[in-house]
């Protein structure tokens, strides 16, 4: 019998085209295998199986009377916890969330459903998408498949984790600062920051509304293009949605799985690489160049001097964005209400004290005071002001180099997986494991994580990361791609294939 979990989206969706299987099948092999590792892994928040299997149903229908609604049509999917669900919870791994069911549905969300992909459920995150690890999710971290006493990345580590697992063939994400592509390189799987604005963000709940983008999360560089394909384009509910169509990226991806590099300018970014970076991610990262020249394309070194301040700048922005867009849990409107003890009459006011007090974690109250802080009155000019001006800097640093490169390349991560609790307790050292993915959030631009091996030190997986200029987010699936084609010509198949099965782990 065929173990459907092991097979791409892009396999499941001919399979499902062949008449070799059903959405049924599929999504009930994928809820097996949740109920067989999530207890270990804690990929998800909440799994809709009942849910799933009415819409895998519907779509069995609608193959059998010869219309699928898509190509994806049947292949189940997980949604990060931070998307407007209609009837199912939507907690983006906050208290202050709990128990709040969305009335309405994502523009992401509405595609998925339009074009029949079966939700199984959501997947777990650091609280309001604010983390590189997933322990700041109030309900527990989630554990990395490869070894299950070291973090996922964060915050989407909840959807990597699922991929990983093969509890998900496919899963969406969302990248302020590396959300998508840290957990991607972490876990040995494939993630997609598309250019800003190339993605609906209506029912997004915002963590910075400049910054956020939503993106795939799979295991090849051809799921991600069939994915960011249906979810991609214009979007009249979000004002900062492009009005201009996608460019062709399964396409893009097609060509790039023929190998052949051949006219591509590939930029090493001087700045995002060496010191701080683990050795075993550098050599990958090295190796990953050369084969990359040795298919055809030509390296060149580019400098981009201010993307060392890239992250401080996007903790002054980040915070001032996400102090204003919290202030809406006011106790009032969603999810959780706390009383304050031994007041009789509470007013409003101590009551949307006593519920965000109670509601929101540690690292969202750092960020509420930090972003307070910066835009009061007297500060402006000398914080916010000023990290606006530096990010206009690094988008001119982005586009010098984009003159002399098609694309930019760096390690994803500075280090393969730590251990959970290692940097629970050191918020900069948690900030620093984005050094290399702020910059393209900061200016819009999109970019790809794909697995480049494991690292000698811990025979943990990391990740190469591909950038492109705005719009042209073909350009990082074309790299990606032919990436990912080398590197299995030389394991003998995808990296995952090396990690553990997770076969009777369940504890
Ligand atoms: N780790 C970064 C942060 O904590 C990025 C988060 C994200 O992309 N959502 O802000």
């Amino acid at each position: 019998m065929t173990d459907w979990t092991r097979s791409t989206a892009a396999e499941l969706a001919d399979a499902l085209a062949n008449g070799e299987t059903t959405s049924v099948e599929l999504t009930q092999a994928h809820l097996d295998r949740t109920a067989a590792v999530d207890g270990a892994v804690h990929a998800y928040l909440h799994v809709d199986a009942e849910g799933a299997l009415a819409q895998a149903e519907a779509s069995d229908a609608r193959r059998a009377a010869g219309s699928p609604a898509s190509r994806l049509d049947g292949v189940p999917i997980a949604v990060k916890d931070v998307l407007a669900t209609q009837g199912l919870p939507t907690t983006c791994g906050s208290r202050i969330l709990e128990g709040w069911i969305p009335p309405y549905d994502a523009t992401v969300v509405d595609t998925l459903r339009r074009a029949g992909l079966p939700i199984l459920g959501k997947t777990n995150m650091d609280e309001f998408a604010m983390g590189s690890s997933t322990e700041h999710s109030a309900y527990g971290p989630t554990h990395n498949p490869w070894d299950l006493d070291r973090i996922p990345g964060g915050s989407g580590g909840g959807s990597a984790a699922a991929v990983a697992s093969y509890q998900a063939p496919l899963a969406l994400g969302t990248d302020t600062g590396g959300s998508i592509r840290q957990p991607g390189a972490v876990t040995g799987t494939v993630g997609v920051k598309p250019t800003y604005g190339g993605v609906s963000r209506y029912g997004l709940v915002a963590l910075a509304n400049s910054l956020d983008q939503v993106g795939p999360v799979t295991r090849t560089v051809l799921d991600s293009a069939l994915l960011h394909e249906l979810v991609g384009g214009h979007d009249p509910r979000d004002s900062t949605s492009i009005d201009q169509p996608l460019p062709d990226l399964v396409a893009a991806a097609e060509l790039g799985a023929t190998g052949d590099m051949s006219g591509v300018r590939i930029g090493v970014v001087k700045e995002l690489s060496g010191e701080g970076y683990q050795p075993g991610v550098l050599a990958r990262f090295e190796e990953s160049v050369e084969l990359l020249v040795k298919a055809g394309a030509e390296v060149v070194e580019v400098s981009c001097p201010t993307f060392v301040h890239a992250l401080a700048t996007y903790y002054l922005i980040l915070p001032a964005e996400a102090s204003s867009n919290l202030a809406k849990f006011d106790a009032m409107r969603y999810g959780l209400r706390v009383y304050p003890d031994g007041v009789d009459a509470p007013s409003a006011e101590e009551v949307m004290r006593a519920t965000r007090d109670k509601g929101f974690g540690d690292e969202v109250k750092r960020r509420i005071i930090l972003g307070t802080y910066a835009l009061s009155s007297g500060y402006y000019d000398a914080y916010y002001g000023q990290a606006q001006k530096v990010r206009t800097l690094i988008s001119r640093d982005f586009e010098a180099a984009f003159a002399k490169a098609d694309v930019l390349v760096s390690p994803t991560a500075p280090t393969t997986a730590f251990k959970l609790g290692e940097k629970l307790d050191d918020p900069l050292a948690m900030y620093l494991n984005d050094l290399a993915t702020i910059p393209a959030n900061l200016a819009g631009v999109p970019g790809i994580s794909v697995p480049s091996g494991l690292a000698d030190e811990d025979g943990l997986p990391a990740g190469f990361q591909v950038l492109a200029p705005a719009l042209a987010d073909d350009r990082v699936y074309r790299v990606g791609a032919a990436l990912e084609k080398l590197l299995a010509d030389q394991w003998g198949g995808p990296l995952l294939a090396q990690a553990p099965t997770l076969d009777g782990v369940a504890r």
